[in-house]
């Protein structure tokens, strides 16, 4: 679909324009593939989101995986995934963004990958440090 956001039933004001999320983001596509997987985006389904929501999808998933890796290094991935997000979840639970967001981090595990090489490539899930987010 086109210039239609899949999140977001009502908009106001209007979007002017949608933007492709890659529900496993590129950056972190690139990282790491598995094997078989030579494409630097082997994962390539995208989600159209209007430029708040997809702001909002990066902005959650970046504290999900900082509150990944908050958690005790002992403690197994699958437990510290799950604690950060009932975390998370526990502040955007009436937000559609937040499942979109944890899609990210499952997805990678899914697929055979380790949160914690994202953690020490810096990777988590794009900063979009030069943005202000009001108040929850
Ligand atoms: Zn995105
Ligand atoms: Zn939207």
């Amino acid at each position: 679909m086109e210039n239609v956001c899949e999140i977001h039933s009502y908009h106001r004001p209007r979007h002017l324009l949608t933007e492709s999320h890659h529900v496993l983001p590129r950056a972190w596509q690139a990282v790491w593939q598995p094997m078989r997987e030579e494409r630097n985006v082997w994962y390539p389904k995208t989600i159209e989101l209007c430029p708040t929501g997809h702001g909002g999808v990066h902005h959650i998933l970046v504290e999900i995986m900082r509150e990944y890796e908050a958690q005790p290094k002992h403690a197994i991935e699958e437990v510290r995934l799950q604690v950060a997000e009932a975390a998370v979840r526990a502040r955007y639970r009436q937000h559609k963004e937040f499942p979109i967001a944890c899609l990210a981090p499952r997805l990678w595990k899914s697929k055979g990958g380790l949160l914690d090489t994202l953690i020490n490539r810096r990777q988590y899930g794009w900063g979009l440090s030069h943005r202000q987010f009001v108040d929850r």
